[in-house]
Order: structure tokens, then C-alpha cells, then sequence
């Protein structure tokens, strides 16, 4: 297979890549996914909404509350570029191009939400149900694109970079650079190669590596560890965002339980009916900041074995107000058999975010050449140590279009011939996936860094952490090379391989910083809360 771009992924970063690169008819474009469904993505989960300029808003009031959330690691020339940029694409592709109808007020005007930690009204949202609205719109449009192609059901394996995966051994003196990926079709078990001038990234997050996650069964760290693999440089995979209270139900994926709850006055108990947040935060109880009732909640159902904590609306709202206030979570609740009405809700921390990745430039470029990424597993350094709520789809489709502006701008050159790869070797393999060792091993992954690489770490929890990934891992690459390929079994190794990379950054940085917390450091540095009377009532936070 041979495109002039591949775009490995397909949310919102890489479906509006290959909307912006659509516009130039003499490239072909192909757009990969492992779901089965093209929408199937973290985009699609996004409730709460998208970043816009509000009214009384300006580019610098966002810049500093995306610096302030960062607790000092953002990068202050992406946070500009996102700050200026974002909401203008937002007008240009989502809006204009896409067509779509974010919520109105009876006068036409588009009702802007607030969110926890922003000092303006200032998100864009379709119901509670934001991403599955944007991905429609999107997939839509591309759909119309004749010169890009959408394919479902395909596993990237690895990428391949030239001249590693040279057949000529003098091409070992030619500088290296990425030129596609080896591709497993979920249908046939076969592996091709799809080779192109320009390989784009966008293969999301990697929730699924923790135990609890609020992120669907995709987000293994996938783009992460191929790329690590690729020799990429990887950036403040250390940092990654715990959102307080997920719906604890049996599964790794947990329902997201809005920080809007505790907004609207909703308590944290103990099983045993107790308020707990006092003794954690005193001036802000329940409505302390995200890492802080994380952190209360873990430590909580650690030292007293609890399953879960609860929080408790129900005593606080009539039902009415509730049903109407929360119509997703009261039906999502009532659905397994949890009246939010009439009684308190189990709720888990749950990892939701990863704040670093492959490192990138202001283009969206690797520290391989043409090798760009973009969305949730790049680190443009806009998130810092810690994620501004409802930042991230902005910055999937900021960089998405500065890839594409980036490649537009540029000559493809020559591609690669498909002689000078080596085809995938099938040779040697004696075994099938077995199920049961990769739903086993993948279980002790998330055990690992759920009670290690978590939400309280130290130095001591994260050797043990390293020391085991490490086993596991080498016991997973083995079995790797000697079995048949599966999407599952690729999930496996990768999720291996990317614990290992987050295991390893958070065991290299001693300083508590934004959501990397180690309780063996005195000296945190906490992202900045805005003043108390600018302070947001956690009116959203659903991002
Ligand atoms: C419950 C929830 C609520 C959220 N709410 C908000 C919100 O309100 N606002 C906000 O800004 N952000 C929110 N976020 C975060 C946001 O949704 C994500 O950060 C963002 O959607 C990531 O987009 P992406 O394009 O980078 O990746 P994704 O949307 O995750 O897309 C990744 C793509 O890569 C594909 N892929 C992965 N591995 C492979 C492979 N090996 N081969 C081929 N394809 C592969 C997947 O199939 C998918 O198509 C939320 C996240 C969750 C989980």
C-alpha cells in the first residue's frame, strides 16, 4: 500500500489532519483505526464540551488559566498558539466547514459553559454529549472527501522507520526518517505495509493501562510505545490527570460522575456514611481541587479496604431537579440499578488523561522527520504538569490542522519503493493469542500501576512498579515473536511497554508537580487555584 499521508488514528486530531490536508486534491490521504466503528475514540466519551472565546473573554485570559493549571511545565508558546488559534478554528472547521450546532439560547446565541478553574465562561457544548457530536460532524465531512480514505478494523504494529527497516545494508549511512507503518488487518490476520511520505500520529491515550480509567477499551498507549519503539523522544509521561469520581461498577472503563455534582452541593462518605473531605481539605471540603479529592478518595479506600467511597446528592436535591439537572448520569446510574435520586452513588478515582507524550514541535513534529503527533498522545507542552478541563479537544484540533498546514506546506518527495521493505515475517510463530494470558497479564499491568505508578507514588513503589513491568515485559516480548498476531495481543505489549515508559518518567522526577504526586517529596508544587472570589463554582468539569 503506498498514500502520501497516513494518519494513524481517527478522533478528533486525526480526523481534522485529514480534513485540512483533504482541501490540496493531489494527495491521497489514508486515515487508520483499530475500531471497528470509525468514531469509536476518547472523542467520542468527551461530555462537557470544547474550549471557545467567551464573552467577556480574550486569547490572555485563557493563556493564564492553561499556565496556572500547569503548575509551571506548560509551554508558553503552545499555550499561545492554542489560546490565539483554537478558537478560531473552532469557528472555521467545527462550525463553518462541519456545520455543527453547538447549544443556543432562545435568541440564537451560543450558550458558553464554565468549567472548574476557568476565569471566564467559555465552553461549547452539544448536551452533555459534546464529542459524540463533533466526531459525527467530522466523520461527515471526510466521508464527502474523495481523495481520503477511512479504513476500520486495522492495527498499526509498528512504524517503520528507514533506514532500520532497510533490506539494503549500505542504506545504514542514509539518515533515518518514518515512511509509514506495518499494519495488521483484523479480518484477513495479515500484515502489509503502508508506506508514505508523511506518517501522522493520532492514536489517543492510554487510560486502559490503569485499573479504573474513565477511557474506553482503545486507549492502551499504543501510539506511545510505537513510537518510544521508533526511538521518538517521549516528554512528562509522568503526568498523568485522576479524575475524583468514576461510577464503580465492575469493568476497567468507569463512568464519568461530573465534578458538577459537587457543584450543585453533592458530599463524599465513607460506606459507613461518613464525610471525610474536612480532614483533607478544611476551606474546601468537597470542592477542593481535582488531584486533592483524588488523592482523599484513594487514600480513604486504602487504609480502610473500602471498594469505594459514596457521594451523596440525593439528600441534598428533590428528585425532580436532579432528573433535570443530570438527565445522563441519573439515566446511566438508573441503568444499573442506581437511583442518584434516592441514594448515594459508589464512586472510584479513575486515571482520565494523559498530559505528556511524544514530544512535538508548534507543527505537530517528532523528533523524527517525517514523522508528526498530534491529540492526546503527543506532548505539545499546553497541559504542563496538570490539564485545564475541555483543553484537550481544542488541542487535537489545533495541531491537527498545523500538521496538515505543515505537510500542505512542504513537497512529499519520493516514496519509498515497497521492494525496499522487508515483508512481515511469519515465519517461527507456534502459538495463537490465548485469551486468557492476555486478559491475565494486561490485569496485572493495571494492577501494577494502579497501586504503584498511581495516584500517591514514591520512590519505593515505583522501583517495585519498574522492577516487575520489566519481567512482564520481557515475558510479553517474547511470547510477541512467537505468536500470531491479534489486535488484543498488540494491546498487550504495547500497554507493557507504555507502563513502563510512565513507570520509569515518574520514578526520574522526585518533585510533586500538577498531577504527579509523590508522597516521599516535601516540597509540591500545586498548579495555581485562581483567586477566591474569580474561583468557578464547579458548575462543569465534566472534561
Ligand atoms: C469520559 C471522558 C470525558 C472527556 N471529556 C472531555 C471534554 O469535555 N472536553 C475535552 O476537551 N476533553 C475531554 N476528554 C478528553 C478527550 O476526549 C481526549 O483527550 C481526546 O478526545 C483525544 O482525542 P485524540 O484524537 O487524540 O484521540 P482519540 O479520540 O482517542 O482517537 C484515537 C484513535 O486512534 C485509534 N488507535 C489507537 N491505537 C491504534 C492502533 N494501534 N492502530 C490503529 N488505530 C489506533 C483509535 O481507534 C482512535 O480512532 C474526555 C475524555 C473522556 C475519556
Amino acid at each position: 500500500m503506498q498514500t502520501d499521508v497516513l494518519i494513524i488514528g481517527c478522533g478528533i486530531a486525526g480526523a481534522t489532519a485529514a480534513l485540512q490536508l483533504s482541501v490540496d486534491h493531489s494527495r491521497q490521504v489514508t486515515v487508520l483505526t483499530r475500531a471497528a466503528d470509525a468514531s469509536d475514540s476518547n472523542s467520542i466519551y468527551a461530555q462537557g464540551g470544547i474550549i471557545g472565546r467567551g464573552e467577556d473573554d480574550t486569547a490572555a485570559l485563557l493563556e493564564q488559566d492553561i499556565l496556572a493549571a500547569g503548575a509551571g511545565l506548560s509551554y508558553p508558546p503552545a499555550v499561545k498558539l492554542l489560546a490565539e488559534r483554537g478558537p478560531e478554528l473552532l469557528q472555521e472547521i467545527l462550525i463553518e466547514a462541519a456545520g455543527l450546532g453547538f447549544d443556543r439560547d432562545a435568541d440564537g446565541k451560543i450558550m458558553y459553559g464554565l468549567e472548574a478553574a476557568h476565569s471566564r465562561r467559555r465552553i461549547l457544548h452539544v448536551g452533555d454529549a459534546t464529542g459524540r457530536a463533533i466526531m459525527k460532524a467530522l466523520l461527515q465531512c471526510l466521508s464527502e472527501k474523495p481523495n481520503v480514505s477511512v479504513l476500520t478494523g486495522q492495527t498499526v504494529v509498528d512504524l517503520i522507520t528507514y533506514p532500520h527497516h532497510a533490506l539494503d545494508p549500505l542504506a545504514i549511512y542514509q539518515p533515518s526518517a518514518c515512511h509509514g507503518a506495518y499494519v495488521f488487518n483484523q479480518a484477513s490476520g495479515q500484515v502489509q505495509p503502508f508506506l508514505a511520505a508523511h506518517t501522522v500520529l493520532a492514536t489517543g491515550g492510554l487510560g486502559q493501562i490503569f485499573l479504573n480509567t474513565t477511557n474506553p477499551p482503545g486507549s492502551r498507549g499504543d501510539g506511545l510505545a510505537m513510537a518510544y519503539r521508533a526511538g521518538a523522544q517521549v516528554a512528562n509521561a509522568e503526568y498523568i490527570q485522576f479524575h475524583p469520581t468514576a461510577l464503580d461498577l465492575p469493568g476497567t472503563t468507569k463512568f464519568l460522575i461530573s465534578e458538577a455534582l459537587r457543584g450543585e452541593g453533592g458530599v463524599l462518605l465513607t460506606p459507613d456514611g461518613e464525610p471525610f473531605m474536612e480532614r483533607y481539605s478544611p476551606q474546601w471540603k468537597d470542592l477542593a481541587p481535582r488531584d486533592v479529592v483524588a488523592r482523599a478518595i484513594f487514600n480513604e479506600m486504602l487504609e480502610s479496604g473500602y471498594p469505594h467511597v459514596l457521594l451523596d446528592i440525593a439528600s441534598i436535591h428533590p428528585a425532580e431537579y436532579l432528573r433535570e439537572r443530570f438527565p445522563q448520569i441519573y439515566a446511566h446510574c438508573l441503568k444499573h440499578n442506581i437511583d442518584i435520586t434516592k441514594q448515594p452513588i459508589p464512586v472510584v478515582p479513575a486515571a482520565h488523561y494523559a498530559c505528556g507524550g511524544v514530544l512535538v514541535d508548534l507543527w505537530g513534529r517528532t523528533t523524527i522527520p517525517k514523522m508528526y503527533a498530534i491529540g492526546e498522545v503527543s506532548c505539545t507542552g499546553v497541559h504542563g504538569a496538570n490539564r485545564l478541563a475541555s483543553t484537550s479537544l481544542l488541542e487535537g484540533l489545533v495541531w491537527g490542522d498545523q500538521a496538515a498546514q505543515d505537510i500542505r506546506s512542504g513537497s512529499d518527495g519520493d516514496p519509498l519503493p515497497e521492494s525496499a521493505v522487508p515483508a512481515w515475517d511469519t515465519s517461527g510463530l507456534l502459538y495463537d493469542a490465548d485469551p486468557n494470558l492476555i486478559q491475565g497479564d494486561m490485569q496485572t499491568i493495571r494492577n501494577l500501576t494502579w497501586h504503584y505508578v498511581g495516584l500517591v507514588r514514591s520512590d519505593y513503589r515505583l522501583s517495585r512498579a519498574i522492577r516487575d513491568l520489566r519481567q512482564l515485559w520481557l515475558d510479553i516480548e517474547e511470547f510477541y515473536r512467537k505468536t500470531r498476531l491479534s489486535d488484543g495481543l498488540l494491546g498487550l505489549r504495547n500497554s507493557a511497554q507504555t507502563a513502563l515508559i510512565v513507570a520509569y518518567a515518574a520514578h526520574r522526577t522526585r518533585r510533586s508537580r500538577g498531577c504527579h504526586y509523590r508522597e516521599d517529596d516535601p516540597h509540591e508544587v500545586k498548579s495555581a487555584s485562581p483567586p477566591e472570589e474569580d474561583r468557578v463554582k464547579l458548575s462543569g468539569g465534566l472534561g
